[in-house]
């Protein structure tokens, strides 16, 4: 899933290859996906979509969007974007396929589920992209410890460390995936309430934010997902599904594993006392 992190990644590894390339053919919901959702009519996207010049690329929290002439591309979830090399052969199942003028092949395959949306620039009022676009991001200055104090002031006092950074868009593109290695380099528990927390505590886990989003942008990516080249991201993930019962890297505690608020958490048992 395109988390923070990731999102950086791809849009920058498109603004760096696919700028100035245009569009010359464009395929759409050729491969039914019952969890894969597109603004408006699919099947008019190679009308809107073909003859577009790219312009820029920018991630908006866990949301990459690519600018080009009139018109705006935005993907986001399980969606994967790979680019793939005239020579290369490109997948057949798809969601959406931009062949660029230069004969790569822009592709976005949507895994478990995920979005894409299509529109001019300043039309798309989804409440995820409008919100990621109002709050500073944690790789940003204005994230800073005045910020996350206004932050915690305005949150209820029984919320979980989980909700806080997790739910309801508090930090835009900040989800399941990265927060574990938040929690674990903070050593706070998932389910700790914010009324238990002690006033280091909180500016530990103010650290551990910027610092472990930090590492994974600059390393390309988790190494549970992917980069637009079908590279595995080099920031070796401490806390997720291929490390349950491994030993924690800072105690040698097994890492455990739990479901909690829709999705699963991972932690050590040791690092992270509940
Ligand atoms: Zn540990």
């Amino acid at each position: 899933m395109i988390e923070l992190p990731e999102a950086y990644v791809y849009a920058e590894q498109l603004r760096q290859t696919v700028t100035g390339d245009q569009v010359v053919h464009c395929e759409a919901a050729a491969h039914p996906h019952k969890l894969a959702f597109y603004s408006g009519d699919p099947h008019q996207y190679p009308d809107m979509l073909q003859g577009g010049t790219v312009l820029d690329c920018v991630p908006w929290g866990g949301l990459v969007e690519l600018q080009l002439t009139g018109v705006n591309v935005l993907v986001g979830d399980g969606a994967r974007l790979r680019l793939y090399e005239h020579d290369e052969e490109f997948p057949a199942k798809h969601q959406l396929k931009l062949v660029l003028a230069s004969g790569r092949a822009l592709q976005v395959s949507i895994q478990m589920y995920g979005g894409i949306w299509v529109y001019a620039p300043n039309t798309n009022d989804n409440p995820y992209y409008i919100v990621a676009q109002e709050k500073p991001t944690p790789f940003s200055d204005a994230f800073n410890s005045d910020y996350w104090e206004r932050l915690w002031q305005a949150q209820k006092p029984n919320l979980s460390m989980k909700a806080l950074l997790a739910t309801e868009q508090r930090i835009p593109g900040l989800g399941n995936g990265v927060l574990q290695d938040i929690l674990w380099r903070a050593g706070l528990h998932p389910k700790k309430k914010l009324s238990r927390i002690t006033s280091a505590e909180r500016q530990k886990l103010f650290g551990a934010i910027k610092q472990t989003l930090s590492l994974m942008r600059d390393q390309g990516g988790r190494s549970t997902e992917q980069d637009l080249f079908g590279r595995t991201g080099g920031y070796p993930v401490q806390l997720c599904a291929k490390t349950l019962a491994q030993p924690c890297p800072a105690c040698s505690t097994p890492i455990t594993a739990f479901a909690y608020m829709g999705g699963r958490v991972y932690v050590c048992p040791h690092c992270q006392p509940e």
